[in-house]
C-alpha cells in the first residue's frame, strides 16, 4: 500500500507540554497530529521526544541596516541617537547591491535559527528609495522559504524630514505592506500627536496595518502611546496596531500605567518589546541605579495585550551583535523583565512564535491539521529547556521540506572517571544524573 503522507514525524514534544506526538505532513501542509498514528510516510523523522514547535517570528527589525556594522565608523556612545545619526552617515553610500547581499547573508542565518518569518522596518527617508527596492527585491528572492513584512519607516520623523510622507506613500505604492512612524523623533510632543494621526488615517483609508516605534525614549512624558491606542480607537483599526517599544513606560508613573494599560487593551494595539536593544540604548544617560529602559511586560500581559520580543538589530549602528536566534531574544525578555515562574518562561517562549505569528497576520501559522508544514526540531524537551539552552536547531522544516539542519550541541570530554561526551540536557526529569542514582 502506497505511504498515504509525504512525511511522519514521530515522537515529537509540543510546545503545550504534550509528549508523544506524531505529526503527518502531506502537500506542505499538517495532514493529521496524534499518538502513534498508524500510516506511514514516505520519508519517517525521528524526533526522539524532541521539542518540535512552529518557527520563530520576529516582530520587529531592521534588515536595511543590518550586517553593517562599523561602516562607516562604530556608535561609541551606544545611544539610540547616535545610532540614528550615524545610519545618516552611511545612508549616502548605499547600494542596493550591498544592501541584498548583507539581506541575504542575514536571511541565511535566520532560516538555520528556525526564523521563517520577519516584519522589517525599512527607512523611507531616502529619496531614492534605495533601501525599499533593495527589501522587496529580498523579500521576492526569499518568499519560498522566509515571510519578509516590510514597514515603511520614516526614520528622520514624517514632520521634520520634508519629504518623507510623500516618500512613504512612494513606499506603499510600491509595495511595502505596513505603515510605520516615529512619533518621538519629531521636532515636538504636538507634532508627534499629528503624526501618529497622519499616519493611522493613511493606515485606515488603505486598510493597512500600522507599527510604529513609539516612546522609545527613557522620558516618562513621551505618552504617544495614547494617542496611538486613541487613533486606533477612533479610526476602527482594533487589531491591526503595534507599538513597538514603548521604553517611556519603564519610567512612567504608576498610577497613568493603571489607565494606560486598560485604554492599550481596549484599542487592541499589541506591544513589542525589543529586549536585547532595549537594555543596550536605554538608561544611557543615568548614574546609578540605571533603569532596563524595557516596557512592563509581565503588566501588558496581564492586562491582556498581546505581547512580542523583536531582535531589532543584528550588527548594525545601534548593536553590534547578534545573530538571528529568536531564542537569544527570548532569554534577554525573561531576564529584564524578570518572568522566573513557568508560565512567565513559557509566555517568553510564545512571545517569539504565536504572538509575533498573530501580530503579523500570518496565515496557515501553527501546529493544527490544515496548517502550513513549517517546523523547527530543537535540542531540547519544552520551551523553557530551549531557552535555556538557546537550543541547537535540529531540523528546519518548511512547507513539509527540510531546508537547514544542525548537529545537537555535544561535547567530547577526557576526564577521569567520567563519560566521554556530554550535552546540555538533564538525564533525568528529577533532575538528577540517572547514572549515579
Ligand atoms: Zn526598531
Amino acid at each position: 500500500m502506497d505511504a498515504p503522507f509525504d512525511t511522519v514525524i514521530r515522537n515529537a514534544s509540543l510546545p503545550d507540554g504534550r509528549q508523544g506526538m506524531d505529526i503527518a505532513i502531506a502537500d506542505g501542509r499538517i495532514a493529521a497530529i496524534g499518538p502513534a498514528l498508524a500510516p506511514r510516510g514516505r520519508q519517517e523523522i525521528d524526533a526522539g521526544g524532541d521539542l518540535l514547535t512552529p518557527p520563530f517570528v520576529d516582530a520587529h527589525f531592521h534588515m536595511d541596516a543590518t550586517l553593517s556594522y562599523g561602516l562607516p565608523r562604530v556608535n561609541e556612545s551606544g545611544t539610540l541617537l547616535e545610532g540614528i545619526a550615524l545610519w545618516g552617515e552611511l545612508k549616502p553610500q548605499l547600494t542596493q547591491e550591498a544592501l541584498v547581499a548583507r539581506a541575504l547573508q542575514y536571511c541565511d542565518w535566520a532560516v538555520a535559527k528556525g526564523l521563517l518569518a520577519i516584519r522589517s522596518h525599512v527607512d523611507v527617508c531616502d529619496d531614492r528609495l534605495l533601501a525599499v527596492e533593495a527589501l522587496l527585491d529580498v523579500k521576492r528572492q526569499v518568499a519560498p522559504y522566509l515571510d519578509l513584512q516590510l514597514v515603511a519607516f520614516p526614520q528622520d520623523g514624517l514632520l521634520r524630514s520634508p519629504t518623507a510622507l510623500a516618500n512613504l506613500k512612494r513606499a506603499i505604492a510600491m509595495g511595502v505592506d505596513v505603515v510605520g512612524g516615529i512619533p518621538h523623533f519629531e521636532r515636538t510632543m504636538a507634532e508627534g500627536t499629528e503624526s501618529v494621526r497622519i499616519l493611522c488615517e493613511f493606515a485606515a483609508g488603505k486598510g493597512l496595518r500600522v507599527d510604529m516605534h513609539c516612546d522609545e525614549s527613557d522620558d516618562p512624558h513621551s505618552r504617544h502611546i495614547e494617542t496611538l491606542a486613541y487613533e486606533t480607537n477612533r479610526l476602527g483599526l482594533q487589531g491591526r496596531v503595534t507599538g513597538s517599544h514603548l521604553t517611556s513606560m519603564h519610567s512612567m508613573d504608576n498610577y497613568y500605567v493603571s489607565k494606560l494599560l486598560p485604554l492599550i487593551r481596549e484599542a487592541g494595539v499589541a506591544a513589542v518589546a525589543n529586549p536585547l536593544i532595549n537594555i543596550t540604548l536605554q538608561g544611557r544617560h543615568d548614574s546609578y541605579p540605571k533603569r532596563r529602559g524595557m516596557t512592563r511586560v509581565p503588566e501588558l500581559l496581564a492586562a491582556g495585550v498581546e505581547v512580542a520580543f523583536g531582535h531589532d538589530c543584528v550588527m548594525d549602528p545601534w548593536y553590534s551583535l547578534g545573530s538571528g536566534d529568536m531564542l537569544e531574544v527570548a532569554h534577554m525578555g525573561l531576564h529584564v523583565a524578570q518572568m522566573t515562574g513557568q508560565h512567565a518562561m513559557r509566555a517568553c517562549f510564545e512571545a517569539v512564535t504565536a504572538a509575533p505569528a498573530r501580530i503579523l497576520g500570518l496565515h496557515g501559522y501553527g501546529l493544527a491539521p490544515g496548517c502550513h508544514a513549517d517546523l523547527v526540531l530543537l535540542d531540547a524537551a519544552s520551551p523553557v529547556e530551549a531557552i535555556r539552552l538557546r537550543a541547537a536547531r535540529r531540523m528546519v522544516m518548511r512547507r513539509g521540506k527540510v531546508i537547514s539542519t544542525t548537529p545537537r550541541a555535544t561535547a567530547t570530554l577526557d576526564l577521569p572517571g567520567r563519560p566521554a561526551q556530554t550535552g546540555f540536557r538533564l538525564r533525568s526529569p528529577a533532575g538528577l544524573d540517572a547514572e549515579n542514582t
